[in-house]
């Protein structure tokens, strides 16, 4: 059975270009609860360490050096079916490519600069929760 909760950031892109209402609006809007939630800025070593899964991929550097180039929002979602309806909430990865309505297709800049990350499994999003946040502050 699919779980209950997602993870996800709002990336410094969308964060610099004004966009952190407008995103967690339509969150909220596709039935999302939030039940944690930060303002925060991810040094080079904590980006390269949530993002160490792409180590070997070539964009890896440059997408270390993005992710920790400003503040992000990181937030816990919850909603049936959490990890799948988010995914098709935010689009596909190359905003070109993300459908219409979709929030990297309304806010993202480039396949780098994508306005939001979105888990892709309950078992990663269970593992970036927790890598964000303690029990304690998650309701
Ligand atoms: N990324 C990039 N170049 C690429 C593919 C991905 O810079 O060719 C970045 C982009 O910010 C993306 C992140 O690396 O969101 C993680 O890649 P993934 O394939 O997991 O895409 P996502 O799950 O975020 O859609
Ligand atoms: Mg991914």
């Amino acid at each position: 059975m699919a779980g209950n909760r997602t993870f996800t950031m709002i990336k410094p892109d969308a964060v610099r270009n004004g966009h952190i209402g407008a995103i967690l609006a339509k969150i909220n809007e596709a039935g999302f609860r939030i039940v944690a939630m930060k303002f925060t800025k991810l040094s080079q070593e904590k980006a390269g360490e949530f993002y160490e899964v792409h180590k070997e991929r070539p964009f890896y550097g440059e997408l270390v050096d993005f992710m920790s180039s400003g503040p992000i929002v990181a937030a816990a979602l919850e909603k049936d079916n959490a990890v799948e309806d988010f995914r098709k909430l935010i689009g596909a990865t190359n905003p070109s490519e993300a459908a219409e309505g979709t929030i990297r297709a309304l806010y993202a800049t480039s396949i780098g600069e994508n306005a939001v990350h979105g888990a892709d499994s309950d078992e990663n999003a269970e593992r970036e929760i927790a890598f964000h946040f303690s029990r304690y502050e998650q309701f």
